[in-house]
């Protein structure tokens, strides 16, 4: 079996993954690519071929096919689209080859679909690994050589509206981080291959058992069976505090109801355990009093939905910018009134940066608290609405001068419910809150699909009827998303009520 650069990559990442992927990929791949999973992937896609513009006039070589590419190679083809090349153990898929005729080789271009971010360092690491599995494979093909580089997106970049590549992308020379990176890749390379070819899962078994769910991978749950859904990998930070987490694993305390009562734990902890032990909800009633009184009416429960578009399409867009194109809102004015829900969500293909502000003006009180979930979200969407629209300053910073982030209740641990599982998702908190209010059986059931559905609307992917339902699939799922948050404010009112009553009593 040969090991595929893609195969090596999750190798690198975990060696257990890497066989699970190719000895059981219905584990691996259980659930079917997620929307966010597919976009990621459509993204990956569109960005390559956008780059070949970099180097037009090449020829798109068939998926797998190594012998079409060698007798190109051989000829000297001038530029190659996504070559294939194979040896005896491995077999890699090139974005760009480029003949070089002052050096007499070929330069390399792998394409990226990410700007250099805050985490470049890791993703540069990555990438030197990703094309120093390419170069090897490529000389033990025979074939020359030249430069190894890195083609990706600008981070820089703003549109004027429409899409000049040259400034569109970077193109960066790896040779000097992927060279010095060839022996211990080659030897990389050979211990994947091996391992690939083992008929059982190798040993030692999973380490993930001694780190916190966030850093498990989907394999986690199969390689071990015997942790709980809810187990101690969800206790809150537990990832920070590697000792703790080893210590209960190794006891056999896997269930975060099995916790005994002295062992060690920090307070938010130690309420979480005691939520999950006693089946009832831990309240801590000062904070959220103190919270729920800085809330101001009227009050807008205000939800946004955006699409994350890695190529710019609009004037005053870079890369991966967000365009804003839904909104719901609940607004009430006394806290058992009727809300009065207002909605925008847009449709056509021209940019909906200003059709959502002038919305947004129409539908929002002058006045009083706006509610959201997870700030930053609806706060940089305001901010670079702003940035593109400087005219709409003002009232955008007004909006979100008057932001209160509903998560921070249970970001705090101000409220832990055992139905939360630790998670703060309005996906966890709902349900366990407001137990007749779903996102179960919608169409539409977070986020990413909405992005998606969206995309496909503007870009006339569906008929016109599948377009209509869509659109009101989308409007039902946003429309929950701020019903959500105004029924948890009022379950958290009912708490605090509950709590005063008893305290009273
Ligand atoms: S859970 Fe962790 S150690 Fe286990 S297979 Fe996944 S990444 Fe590897």
């Amino acid at each position: 079996m040969k090991l595929s650069k893609t195969n090596y990559l999750v190798y690198r990442d975990c060696a257990h993954n890497a066989w699970v992927k190719v000895h059981k990929p219905e584990v691996y791949r259980a659930e079917p690519l997620s929307v966010f999973e597919q976009a990621i992937i459509e993204i990956g896609n569109d960005v390559d071929v956008r780059a070949r513009q970099l180097f037009p006039g090449g020829i798109l070589i068939r998926r797998g096919d190594a012998v079409g590419t060698a007798q190109l190679v051989a000829e000297r083809a001038q530029i190659l689209y996504q070559p294939v090349f194979e040896t005896e153990r491995y077999t890699t898929a090139c974005d760009i080859l480029v003949w070089n005729g002052t050096s007499g080789a070929y330069d390399l271009y792998e394409v990226k679909a990410s700007t250099s971010g805050d985490d470049r360092k890791a993703k540069d690491d990555l990438y030197a690994h990703d094309i120093a599995f390419q170069a090897l494979v490529l000389r033990e093909n025979g074939v020359p050589l030249g430069r190894l580089h890195l083609v990706r997106l600008n981070g820089d970049y703003v549109s004027d509206g429409t899409l000049d590549i040259d400034r569109l992308f970077t193109r960066e020379d790896f040779t000097d981080r992927a060279t010095p990176l060839f022996e211990t890749v080659a030897s990389e390379m050979d211990a994947a291959h091996d391992l690939i070819q083992l008929a059982a899962l190798p040993a030692p078994p999973c380490t993930c058992i001694y780190k916190g769910r966030s850093s498990q991978c989907t394999t986690f749950a199969y390689i071990n069976p015997e942790v709980p859904d809810y187990s101690v990998h969800d206790l809150t930070r537990i990832g920070t505090s590697p000792k703790k987490l080893k210590a209960l694993v190794n006891d056999g305390i896997l269930a975060i109801t099995d916790v005994p009562a002295d062992f060690d734990l920090s307070l938010p902890q130690r309420h979480q355990v005691e939520a999950a032990q006693r089946r009832r909800p831990y309240v801590d009633l000062a904070p959220l009093e103190a919270f729920l009184s800085e809330i101001r009416y009227p009050i807008a429960f205000l939800d946004y939905e955006t699409f994350p578009c890695a190529l710019p399409r609009f004037a005053g867009y870079g890369p991966f910018n967000h365009v804003p194109f839904q909104f719901s809102m609940h607004v009430v004015t006394e806290p058992d009134g009727e809300p009065i829900h207002r909605e925008f969500l847009y449709t056509d293909t021209d940019c909906p940066d200003q059709p959502f502000i002038d919305a947004l003006k129409r539908a929002i009180p002058a006045e009083g608290s706006v509610i959201v979930w997870n700030k930053p979200f609806e706060r940089g969407i305001n901010a670079k609405l702003a940035e593109r629209q400087p005219h709409e300053q003002a009232f955008l910073d007004n909006v979100n001068g008057r932001i209160i982030d509903l998560m921070d209740v249970f970001s705090a641990q101000m409220v832990v419910h055992p139905g939360f599982h630790g998670k703060t998702s309005i996906k966890w908190v709902l349900p366990a809150l407001v137990p007749r209010l779903s996102y179960k059986g919608l169409a539409i059931q977070e986020g990413a699909t909405a992005s998606e559905t969206w995309n496909k609307i503007v870009t006339g992917e569906l008929e016109p009827a599948e377009a209509s339902e869509a659109a009101r699939n989308l409007l039902t799922y946003c429309g929950l998303d701020s019903l959500a948050m105004l029924e948890i404010w009022r379950a958290l009112l009912a708490i605090v009520a509950a709590r005063e009553i008893r305290e009273a009593g």
